[in-house]
């Protein structure tokens, strides 16, 4: 399969060009150059297949001759050794959980493929690759943690001092080995703009092989789909009009969820739920993007003003707005709705949602108002543990450390300090 950049001035590539490069040369998203549904039997007998081989069968396609088959079953299921329940909440309203992987976080399964994929194409190659990521919370975890002890990878991580939950910066700052952390002077978009800068600095890429490790990759993105078929596979009542909402910050999560339905996956809509960063929710009222700002809220991983993967939902429709309305809607919501919802959700049901999960209950709640014929799923992208600081007060209970955090939550923090670019150049350069 041959991927194009979505700014047409780059040559097309190959999937693993596509994974190692990260982002075209002239800056574009790379995008598969088609998109076809899979065999119907895949999804109308869908009990007959194991996750594994559904995750197989929804990406062999994007991967093409670049991994052998065999290849790619060993990476998936490496990928795949966690379990991603759904779990009723209300009638007709479920939550399908993603944190159950290492770190909690459901962008586990994307930093665990993508990793293993790039360690894959660099067996022969004796040079190492560095990826370089900038992190507002969980990518950082999840990339620790998919590439730690992977052979040829060296992994740096920048994060905003103080910005982040003391789970995540334990998750960061304490894996050792081939992963380094770096705790930035400044906020989420100052460690984005260093990352951007050094992938430009000729005389850091004359000397060290660059990628990234951010949603924009193909190998990270596109994993995400399994996650909708996962949920269809469960649902008891398959002949209901079946709609997600997702809490979206990057807006890969969801864009995986509509490649997932382009494959075939029976799925009536979408909804883009948003915190106050409100981007998509704008767009969706008069047809224009306009980027702002990020504000910063209380569900933090979804902090972003200009959501790098919005494109590639507006590729796969053409850009026709009328279509893009007639598959999804998006709404953003206060923290203080959210922690309403919260606190709400817990006292009827007795079920505890983080605040990322609960921005995307309240979409799919907002949704549901006007559309009573169908059954919600909302994606429950990080356990509350990991925001301990504001869910506790909200619920007004304790919540223990499952055994994944307990156990880091005792090793001592090392990160290096930098507050502008030239010192990133500097550690870069000096290994
Ligand atoms: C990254 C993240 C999101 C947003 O996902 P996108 O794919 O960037 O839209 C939501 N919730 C949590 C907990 C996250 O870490």
């Amino acid at each position: 399969m041959q991927f194009y950049s979505l700014n047409h001035q780059s040559p097309k590539v190959s999937f693993k060009d596509a994974v190692i490069k990260g982002i075209a040369p002239d800056k574009g998203l790379y995008f598969p150059s088609s998109i076809r549904a899979i065999d119907n039997d895949v999804f109308t007998h869908i009990d007959s297949f194991t996750n594994e081989e559904l995750a197989f069968e929804m990406i062999r396609q994007f991967v093409g001759e670049d991994i052998p088959d065999l290849e790619l079953k060993k990476i998936i299921k490496d990928t795949l050794c966690f379990d991603f329940p759904l779990v009723p909440i209300e009638k007709n309203i479920f939550s399908l959980e993603l944190f159950h992987g290492p770190t909690m976080a459901f962008k586990d399964v994307g930093g665990r493929f993508m990793a293993r994929c790039l360690s894959y194409f660099n067996k022969e190659n004796s040079n190492e690759v560095t990826v370089l990521v900038a992190t507002s919370g969980d990518t950082g975890g999840a990339v620790a943690s998919g590439f730690l002890g992977v052979k040829g990878v060296s992994v740096v991580i920048l994060y905003p001092s103080g910005k982040v939950s003391e789970v995540q910066e334990k998750q960061l700052t304490t894996m050792g080995q081939n992963i380094r952390a770096l705790e930035v002077d400044g906020t989420f978009d100052d460690c984005q703009a260093m990352v951007k800068e050094a992938f430009m600095d000729k005389d850091i890429i004359e000397k060290i092989q660059l990628t990234s490790a951010n949603s924009i990759n193909v190998a990270r993105w596109l994993p995400q789909m399994f996650y909708f078929a996962f949920a269809y596979k469960q649902l008891k009542d398959r002949s209901k009009k079946l709609v997600f909402s997702t809490p979206s910050g990057n807006f890969g999560n969801i864009c995986a969820g509509i490649m997932a339905q382009q494959l075939g996956l029976p799925v009536s809509h979408f909804i883009a739920s948003t915190n106050a960063n409100k981007v998509v929710p704008n767009f969706m009222e008069d047809g224009k993007y306009r980027p702002l700002p990020s504000v910063a809220t209380i569900s933090n991983a979804m902090d972003v003003g200009d959501p790098s993967n919005f494109i590639r939902i507006r590729e796969i429709y053409g850009d026709d707005f009328d279509l893009i309305k007639k598959n999804l809607s998006s709404f953003s919501f206060s923290d203080e709705l959210t922690k309403a919802a919260m606190e709400k959700v817990y006292h009827e049901s007795g079920y505890v949602m983080d605040p990322h999960g609960a921005v995307g209950y309240l979409g799919l709640k907002q949704y549901m108002k006007n559309h009573q014929d169908t059954q919600g799923i909302f994606l429950e992208t990080a356990h509350p543990v990991k925001f301990l600081e504001v869910v506790e007060p909200v619920i007004g209970k304790h919540i223990e450390f499952p055994e994944q955090i307990k156990n880091i939550m005792d090793r001592t923090k090392e990160a290096g300090f930098i507050s502008n670019y030239q010192q990133l150049k500097d550690y870069l350069l000096t290994g």
